[in-house]
C-alpha cells in the first residue's frame, strides 16, 4: 500500500501561487484536501511533473474515475471518496443501462431501442434517462454480433456495454462499437486477449471472478499489463451475494485504501417483474454499483431506479433550489390565483405539477428560503411575513391580477394574520398536502 502524505508533505510539492484555478482558495486548502482524498492532484493545472511524479500513486483517490463512450453522451463514473453520502457526498451516478440480445429478431431491436429512447423522463427540474445499452452476444454468431452492435449504436446513440466474453466475437463488434465502449469481460481464461483489446481500443475492461481473491489476482496482472480503466465484476449468484460483494469491495477499496478493487463495479440484475427488477437494481445504486443492467424497459420499473439514483447522488449539504422568482403555470389571466411557495426544488415542483394537474392557470410566487421546504424555512426564520410581503411585491405577482388574495401553503397558516396586517390583502390559506391543490384551486378557491 503507498504511503500516505501529509497536508503539509502535498502543498511542499505544489506551486504556493495561490491563483484558486484548482477552485480552493490556497495552495495550502487544496492541499489538505488532496492529503484527506478529497481532491484529485489533477485539479490543479500548474502542478509540475517532477511533483507529480513524487506523488503520484500515493495522492491518488482511492478508487479510480472511468469514463465510457464520448462525446456529449459520455459517462464518468467511479472517483467515489466516501461510503456514506452525509459524510460528504457521492460523485459520480451510477449509469443505468438496458440489456438487448443479439439473438433478438431485427423487428424486437427495433421495438427495444424505440422503448430504450422513451425512457426520458423530467422530475424536480432535471432530465433522467436510461445512460447505456449493454449488447449481449447470446447468438453464439460474430457476424450477427457485430451487425447488432452497429443497429444498437446508431439506434440508441448511447455508450455501449459489449457484453461478450468471446475476444474473437468482441474484436469483429469494437469496429462498429464508437469510443470507449465497456468491454465486458476478462476472466482468468480469456484476461490476456481481452487486455490486448482494450489496450488497442482504449476501451475501459469489466474484470469478472467469483471470489474477491480471483478479482485481486486479474486487476493486478492487467494493471502489470498497463491497464488503468477497469470496472469490477463481482460475479454471479442470488442477489444478497452479489450485494454483499458489491459492499466488500466498497468497503476495502475506501476504507483500506486497497488498490486492487479501487474501481467502480457494474451489477447485472436477475430479471424478474418489472417492479421486482427496479428494486434489486435499486439495492446496486444505493450500495454501490457503477453501472446497473437491467432487462426490463416497463417506464414505471425504469422511473423508480432513476428516481433513486437522483436521490442518493443529491449532494446532501446542498439543498436542491430552484431560481426564487415569479412563475405562471398554464394559461394565466387576471382572475388567476397567486400562490406562495418556497424555493426548495421538490417543494416547488410538487406544487406545479399538482396545478398543472388542476387545468387552473396560476401564479406561482416562489421566495428564497436557501433551499428549504415550507416547514422548516419557517423553523429557520427564512419564512416570515415580511419576507412573504417583500417578495409578492418585488415580484409584482398581484400586479397582474384584478384581486388581492394570496394563496399561502397550509403549513405556513400561522402567518396569515401578520402578512395581512402588513400587506392589506387577503391572504387564504391552501392545502398542507399539495395533492388536495387541484380541488382547492377547482373548488375552494375564487376572486371576490
Ligand atoms: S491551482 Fe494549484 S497553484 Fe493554484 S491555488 Fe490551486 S494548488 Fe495552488
Amino acid at each position: 500500500m503507498p504511503k500516505k502524505l501529509t497536508g503539509i508533505e502535498v502543498y511542499k510539492l505544489l506551486p504556493k501561487t495561490n491563483c484558486g484555478d484548482c477552485n480552493f482558495p490556497t495552495c495550502m486548502a487544496f492541499a489538505m484536501q488532496v492529503a484527506a482524498k478529497k481532491a484529485a492532484l489533477e485539479q490543479c493545472p500548474h502542478v509540475s511533473e517532477e511533483a507529480q511524479a513524487a506523488l503520484g500513486e500515493a495522492q491518488a483517490p482511492p478508487m479510480r474515475t472511468v469514463q465510457l463512450g464520448s462525446g456529449d453522451t459520455a459517462l464518468t463514473i467511479g472517483g467515489e471518496t466516501v461510503l456514506f453520502r452525509h459524510e460528504e457526498k457521492f460523485h459520480h451516478p451510477p449509469g443505468v443501462a438496458i440489456r438487448i440480445s443479439d439473438s433478438l429478431s431485427d423487428e424486437e431491436i427495433a421495438q427495444r431501442l424505440e422503448e430504450v429512447r422513451n425512457l426520458r423522463f423530467e422530475r424536480v427540474g432535471d432530465e433522467l434517462q436510461v445512460d447505456l445499452v449493454a449488447v449481449h452476444c447470446d447468438s453464439g454468431d460474430g457476424d450477427r454480433y457485430a451487425q447488432v452492435v452497429s443497429k444498437v449504436k446508431d439506434g440508441a446513440d448511447l455508450p455501449l456495454v459489449l457484453q461478450c466474453p468471446d475476444p474473437a466475437r468482441l474484436s469483429g463488434a469494437l469496429k462498429a462499437a464508437g469510443q470507449r465502449p465497456l468491454l465486458w469481460a476478462a476472466d482468468r481464461e480469456n484476461w490476456e486477449q481481452m487486455a490486448e483489446l482494450s489496450l488497442k481500443h482504449e476501451a475501459p475492461l469489466a474484470v469478472r471472478g467469483d471470489s474477491l481473491e480471483a478479482l485481486v489476482d486479474l486487476t493486478g496482472k492487467l494493471k502489470e499489463k498497463g491497464l488503468q480503466d477497469m470496472i469490477i465484476d463481482a460475479g454471479d449468484g442470488q442477489f444478497v451475494e452479489r450485494l454483499t460483494r458489491l459492499v466488500k469491495v466498497r468497503r476495502l477499496a475506501l476504507q483500506k485504501e486497497f488498490r486492487p478493487l479501487g474501481y467502480p463495479a457494474i451489477a447485472f440484475t436477475t430479471g424478474g417483474s418489472p417492479l421486482e427488477e427496479a428494486a434489486e437494481a435499486i439495492a446496486y445504486v444505493c450500495k454501490y454499483a457503477g453501472v446497473v443492467v437491467m432487462e426490463n424497459t416497463a417506464p414505471e420499473a425504469v422511473l423508480s431506479v432513476l428516481t433513486a439514483r437522483q436521490n442518493v447522488y443529491t449532494d446532501p449539504q446542498k439543498p436542491n433550489a430552484i431560481e426564487a422568482k415569479l412563475y405562471e403555470v398554464g394559461e394565466v389571466g387576471p382572475e388567476s390565483p397567486v400562490l406562495l411557495t418556497t424555493n426548495f426544488a421538490l417543494t416547488y415542483f410538487t406544487v406545479a405539477g399538482e396545478v398543472e394537474n388542476s387545468r387552473v392557470g396560476a401564479y406561482i410566487v416562489v421566495a428564497d428560503t436557501e433551499g428549504l421546504g415550507v416547514l422548516n424555512a419557517y423553523a429557520d426564520d427564512k419564512l416570515t411575513a415580511e419576507r412573504i410581503v417583500k417578495t409578492v411585491k418585488e415580484q409584482g405577482a398581484l400586479d397582474k391580477v384584478n384581486h388581492n388574495k394570496l394563496v399561502i401553503p397550509g403549513l405556513a397558516a400561522m402567518l396569515r394574520m401578520e402578512i395581512q396586517e402588513e400587506s392589506g390583502w387577503e391572504v387564504v390559506i391552501g392545502p398542507e398536502d399539495a395533492a388536495r391543490i387541484p380541488h382547492f384551486l377547482r373548488n375552494e378557491w375564487r376572486p371576490a
